[in-house]
């Protein structure tokens, strides 16, 4: 019936959905101190700007966590 209480949302549940969410929300890529590198503003991982299997075009997502990515302009 409808009152399944194994459909109840924990806070776990919750927390995860809602960190899935803003993870589409495009945050900038920052440069790592160097600015050689990019790193991701979620996870603090290293990222490519472009990687093969992307073409030529600056990745959507961060390989590691999914976050939405921003990239400044190229000049
Ligand atoms: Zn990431």
């Amino acid at each position: 019936m409808m009152n399944n209480p194994t459909n109840i949302m924990t806070r776990t549940d919750w927390t995860v959905i809602i960190s899935a969410l803003l993870k589409q929300v495009p945050a900038k890529a920052k440069r790592s101190e160097s600015g050689l590198y990019y790193i991701c503003p979620a996870c603090n991982k290293f990222i490519e700007r472009n990687e093969s299997a992307h073409g030529n075009i600056d990745i959507p997502f961060c390989k590691w966590c999914g976050q939405a990515l921003e990239w400044e302009k190229q000049q």
